[in-house]
């Protein structure tokens, strides 16, 4: 690998391998790290671990919340693409930003407003990279009006475990020209091939947004308050619900009090577009029809930002000062209340303490397990239970276990159990056919 990789600032073996690229906790070590600059590195990288049978792991900005990045079976290269970050094209006639799989989502959405334009996924974790994001098909806040990551990928290079290269997809809008094999490689996990380039779709960058924060006393009308908007025919950017509970874990983070203490559950919704009388009806609109709420506000530009960005605390803030197990089921739009008032029957059934938040007007909410008040040894059968009984209802909702984050390794027990073996045999054969050694990401997903 000295061969490949001969600065020693980009290549870390054995006992040279910096622990934050170590599972912490397992005692098996990985073989070694490497920093590609090129995608010919990345290609000499991966004929280098064929020949001497080496598993490969792809990571991005390290923020994945499956497993699916991290390492479980001892000896494999670690491929950190974090330096391969660069923007490669921006054609404007187009709409189209080619750039490197590491560049953060944060530094692409500030290069398009920049020019005018908008990359429209809005993830909440700013530093995951394009690569982690299109490997995840990541989706965020903005996905009711825009869609997840795979309705903004125009096409993808990919380094397959053989050491060839796939150019997938193109500037073209349509395309009906055989399999679409960009689309197979969108929410892989790594599993699949090595991204190493992307063409991502831009949009013009709307003139204005407006938003409005609704505080309600019962999660559950808060909920159906959900479908009651969506039904009228409005199409929000972004339609969160959160309950109080998860938001002051965000308080505590940040040090600073929510805009609002009334209530017990939120809808923060944002509108955007050209017209700003059109935005304001349809915010007088949404007001009307969220006739249980106990507070309806029209933040500023000033408190809008403050807001966004106290919910994308909601996470951290857990991470700062909790043990918990996320979730990140997904149910028909018309099925998001039941899937709340679910969640809140097995708190009492398990005497787990449950949050919940995320993008209900995808239907896709984050449920939180706190696990603080359970033992190691107490914990894994009270999870089991919980988790049996919710994943049933979900599918019998007609929902799936992962919106956005993926099955890695946290999610493989009932991701197998709920999709009909035929599926996964189908996974399989394809997984066979792309990687026969199975070398890439090896016992993700399945
Ligand atoms: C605070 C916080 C908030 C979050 N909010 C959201 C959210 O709102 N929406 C959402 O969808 N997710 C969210 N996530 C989850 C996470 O950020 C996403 O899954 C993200 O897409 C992962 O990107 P990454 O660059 O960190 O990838 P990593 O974590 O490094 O890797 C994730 C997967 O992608 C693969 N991978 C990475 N790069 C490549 C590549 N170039 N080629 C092939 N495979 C690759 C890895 O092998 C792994 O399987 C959040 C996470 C945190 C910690």
């Amino acid at each position: 690998m000295t061969d490949i990789i001969k600065d020693s600032n980009r290549l870390f073996i054995g006992n040279d391998v910096p622990t934050d690229y170590q599972n912490p906790n397992s005692n098996l070590k990985v073989h070694s790290v490497v920093k590609p600059l090129t995608e010919e590195e990345v290609i000499e990288v991966v004929k280098y671990a064929n020949e001497h049978n080496l598993v490969i792991i792809t990571r991005g900005g390290n923020t994945g919340v499956a497993g699916s990045q991290t390492p479980f079976l001892g000896n494999e290269i670690i491929i950190d693409l974090s330096l391969m970050n660069k923007v490669i094209e921006l054609d404007k006639e187009t709409m189209t930003l080619t750039v490197e799989p590491g560049i953060t989502i944060e530094t692409v959405q500030k290069y398009a407003l920049d020019h005018g334009l908008m990359y429209a996924p809005d993830p909440a974790s700013k530093q995951s990279t394009i690569g982690g994001n299109v490997s995840t098909n990541a989706g965020g806040m903005r996905a009711v009006k825009y869609g997840t990551t795979r309705q903004s990928i125009r096409s993808l290079e990919i380094v397959l475990m053989n050491g060839s290269k796939l150019v997938l997809g193109s500037k073209n809008i349509k395309d009906s020209s055989g399999y679409n094999l960009k689309d197979l490689f969108i929410g892989s996990e790594g599993t699949l091939g090595i991204i190493t380039k992307v063409m991502l779709k831009l949009i013009p960058k709307p003139l204005y947004n407006v938003t409005t924060l609704l505080a309600f006393d019962d999660e559950v009308i808060a909920t159906e308050t959900v479908i009651n908007i969506l039904a009228k025919g409005h199409i929000p950017t972004a339609l969160e619900f959160f309950d109080k509970e998860s938001m002051k874990y965000s308080e505590k983070l940040l040090n600073k009090k929510f805009i609002t203490q009334k209530g017990n559950a939120y809808l923060l919704v944002t509108v955007d577009g050209n017209d700003l009388n059109t935005l304001n009806n349809t915010l007088n609109q949404i007001h009307d029809i969220s006739s249980g709420a106990v507070e309806k506000l029209i933040l500023t530009d000033e408190e809008a930002v403050d807001a966004w960005v106290m919910r994308d605390y909601i996470l951290y803030g857990l991470y700062a000062t909790t043990k918990f197990e996320m979730l990140d089921e997904v149910v028909p739009i018309n099925q998001f209340a039941e899937i709340i008032k679910y969640t809140k029957t097995l708190e009492k059934k398990y005497d787990v303490k449950v949050l919940n938040f995320g993008h209900s007007g995808d239907g896709n909410v984050h449920t939180i397990m706190i696990r603080d008040n359970f033992t190691d040894e107490a914990w894994p059968a009270v999870r089991q239970g919980f988790l049996d009984d919710l994943y049933q209802e979900i599918y019998r909702l007609g929902g799936l276990i992962s919106a956005e984050h993926g099955i890695g390794v946290y999610k493989q027990e009932h991701f197998l159990k709920n999709t009909p073996k035929a599926n996964v045999d189908a996974m399989r054969a394809i997984k066979q056919a792309l990687d026969p050694k199975n070398l890439l990401n090896p016992g993700k997903i399945f």
